[in-house]
């Protein structure tokens, strides 16, 4: 494991495709997925790369696109639902299709929710979540259950901080990068993708295979990314200074 990488180099305006994660990247993690915190400094800085850009930069979310575009990121292309859908900028679509037996895992999970106190319900487009960062002595049980429930269905279990996900099996945040970047404006482009959690480990891989690379976020840890950023904050300097550049 490396024990230490470097701060990334800045944006390169005419030769990168920029691909950012949202929670953890681009705004603090909050107890509430609700909860978050999204300036209008953010969503001024983010529509500004993408101008500068020429359209090349996509959000890389857990969330779906529906969540992000009420944040103020409509307009931008948005990879949601940890890969399981994606939008361009110019509106075109992924195909995207609710798995069979989410509606049998939505219902476990919000029932479960409703009696363990602090543990929170997220019904998603694509997937289900559970939430237990208010009470994380119900961790082990809302990841048993999700296994549970992934086995019967055929799901991928996502873990991520404080949370466990169900969503389709086949797709991650990788396989979204890479179908996004063969199409315009992104295709003969150098990908750099942004990321903090475990689940973003698909997205380095990816655009290391693209002949990009990977940003973690967050404390060193084993990863395939080759930089590294400290926080949030570091990463919207980061940002703006490539910006102002
Ligand atoms: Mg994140």
């Amino acid at each position: 494991m490396t024990q230490h990488l470097p701060p990334p180099p800045p944006i390169d305006f005419s030769g990168d495709a920029l691909f950012l994660d949202f929670d953890g990247t681009l705004v603090e993690l909050a107890d509430r997925p609700d909860g978050v915190v999204v300036g209008e400094q953010l969503i001024a800085m983010l529509h500004a790369l993408s101008d500068r850009l020429d359209g090349r930069l996509a959000l890389v979310s857990g969330r779906d696109i529906a969540t992000l575009d009420g944040f103020g990121m409509d307009g931008l292309a948005i990879a949601g639902s940890h890969g399981a859908e994606w939008r361009l900028a110019d509106g075109t679509m992924s195909e995207t299709a609710r798995p069979p037996g989410m509606d049998d895992a939505r219902r476990q999970f919000e029932r479960f929710a409703e009696t363990h106190d602090g543990v929170l319900f997220e019904d998603k487009p694509l997937g289900a979540a559970l939430h237990y960062r208010l009470s994380p002595e119900w961790g082990e049980e809302c990841v048993a259950l999700a296994e549970n429930l992934a086995r019967s269905h055929g799901f991928h279990v996502q873990h991520g901080h404080e949370m466990v996900e169900l969503r389709r099996a086949g797709v991650d945040k990788g396989v979204a990068i890479s179908d996004i970047l063969e199409r315009a404006p992104f295709a003969g482009h150098r990908p750099v993708f942004l990321g903090d959690d475990v689940t973003d480990e698909a997205g380095f891989e990816q655009v290391t295979r693209s002949g990009g690379h990977g940003v973690l976020i967050g404390t060193m840890r084993a990863t395939a990314a080759n930089f590294r950023l400290p926080d949030v904050n570091s990463v919207n300097e980061w940002l703006d200074r490539s910006l102002r550049n």
